[in-house]
């Protein structure tokens, strides 16, 4: 049985905790821990995995030594079971199956906490069509782009939803690696029928990092009929990748399975969404990050989302022990090689319009002016691309510098562009070719 007393620090260091962190803070990351009843003489804690813990510990150890006693080797009477960790043994004993319904979810990664620019705003989108009519929008979604920039979160993002608001539908999430590793340990204990059974059986099947199936010609197989068998019965499958599909060098088949349903690309933020995520990740690790000094690192960190975040994970550590305020110069002394000290050329509307001109062989002037004839609407489009990708600069003053259009019209020219560039070949060629000539 629990004894009072450990109930009653656990809400104790609730109240405490509650009024210094964010509403979000507390409910992500707070909320979910609850204390286990079988609690005797130190503080059990279930957490739902293993970033809750580790979150915990990292913000908030000097604050629980003040509510939890300790031990005589000087650590803190206190404990963690992980619920994902109990329900898999509780699977285990009750049916040996060969793969685990538990969903490796990160806590984190929710489509609130997913910040929407126009690098990622069709790719979240059709996320959450997918997560909101399993099966029945794209299917499959195929979900690709550089680095850091969000695929994994928005995969997860689609796994709670469904956890949400389809209970009764059967999920599982899992890496490239892990599926590979799965078949391994299955033909090992020849146990292939029933893996191939559970995976057929899933609603909705989540594959990360599907690159990683490259070159591995006897898994691609079991992976191409898994992929088949479910989506022949419309269940949904969602895969990230960091290239399109036909940039893998995977079979045929399988690459023309793959773009069946959406190709969706998550490119890099663009300025105000970088300065919109920082603050955002900022708020949820409770630090205070004037708007100021989130423009300044935004501006000296822009292909990577990741990065983005490692920076205000080392602001908040700096803050919280140096107490001191977060400036300019505080980013430049703590962050360091963090900060990419050359920023992006300098790119300018004219030069765009040059390159995108020559390119498409159009004058500059017409670029510039109102015709709506095709040959000249649509490299017109391609420039205002260019500028919103490669310029910092605000949509509205990108505008005006193509000759006083508004900023919807660019916007509109932007998003046009990106979905056309999912599967015009010739037209991405064009653009990397412009981009290089105007990078260099
Ligand atoms: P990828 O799988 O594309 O390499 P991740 O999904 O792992 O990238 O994202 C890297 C980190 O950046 C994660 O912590 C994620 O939460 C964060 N991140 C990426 N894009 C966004 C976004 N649009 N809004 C908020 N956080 C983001
Ligand atoms: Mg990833």
């Amino acid at each position: 049985m629990l004894t009072k007393n450990q109930a009653d620090i656990w809400s104790d260091f609730l109240a405490f905790i509650e009024e210094r962190c964010s509403a979000a803070e507390f409910q992500n990351w707070i909320a979910p821990i609850q204390v286990a009843e079988s609690a005797t003489d130190e503080l059990v804690l279930k957490v739902p995995n293993i970033f809750v813990q580790e979150y915990l510990l990292q913000n908030y150890k000097k604050d629980l030594a003040g509510f939890v006693p300790v031990k005589t080797n000087g650590d803190l009477a206190l404990k963690f079971i992980i619920a994902e960790e109990v329900k898999k043994q509780q699977v285990q004993e009750e049916a040996p199956a060969p793969a685990q319904d538990n969903l490796k979810l990160n806590p984190h990664y929710t489509f609130e906490n997913f910040i929407e620019g126009a690098s990622n705003q069709f790719v979240k989108s059709a996320a959450l069509g997918v997560a909101s009519h399993p099966g029945k929008s794209y299917n499959p979604l195929f979900i690709h782009g550089g680095v850091g920039l969000g695929k994994t979160h928005l995969l997860h993002a689609i796994g709670h939803y469904v956890r949400q608001h389809h209970k009764k539908l059967k999920i599982h999430c899992i890496t490239t690696e892990g599926f590979i590793n799965d078949i391994v340990d299955n033909l090992k204990n020849k146990s292939m029928d029933r893996m191939k059974r559970f995976y057929r059986s899933l609603d909705i099947l989540l594959v990360d990092d599907i690159q990683f199936l490259q070159s591995r010609l006897n898994f691609e197989d079991e992976f191409c009929n898994t992929f088949e068998s479910l989506i022949n019965q419309n269940k949904q499958i969602v895969i990230t990748s960091d290239k399109p599909p036909s940039q893998l060098k995977l079979s045929e088949r399988l690459v023309a399975r793959m773009e069946w349903g959406l190709v969706a690309h998550v490119g890099a933020p663009d300025i105000e969404t970088r300065v919109a995520i920082l603050q955002h990740k900022a708020e949820l690790r409770g630090i205070r990050l004037p708007h100021k000094v989130a423009f300044f690192i935004a501006e000296h960190i822009f292909n990577n989302v990741r990065q983005l975040e490692g920076a205000i994970n080392r602001l908040s550590a700096f803050s919280r022990h140096m107490g001191k305020e977060v400036t300019e110069e505080v980013v430049e002394n703590t962050l360091g090689e963090l900060l990419q000290h050359n920023p992006q050329k300098k790119v300018s509307v004219d030069n765009i319009l040059h390159c995108v001109g020559t390119l498409f062989e159009v004058r500059v002037s017409d670029l510039k002016g109102t015709s709506r004839l095709k040959t000249v609407a649509f490299p017109r489009q391609v420039a205002m691309y260019l500028a919103k990708e490669l310029m910092t600069d605000s949509l509205m003053k990108l505008a005006s510098a193509f000759g006083g259009k508004t900023h919807s019209t660019l916007l509109h020219a932007w998003k046009k562009v990106s979905q056309q560039l999912q599967s015009d070949e010739t037209l991405r060629k064009q653009i990397e070719m412009a981009r290089r000539n105007l990078e260099e």
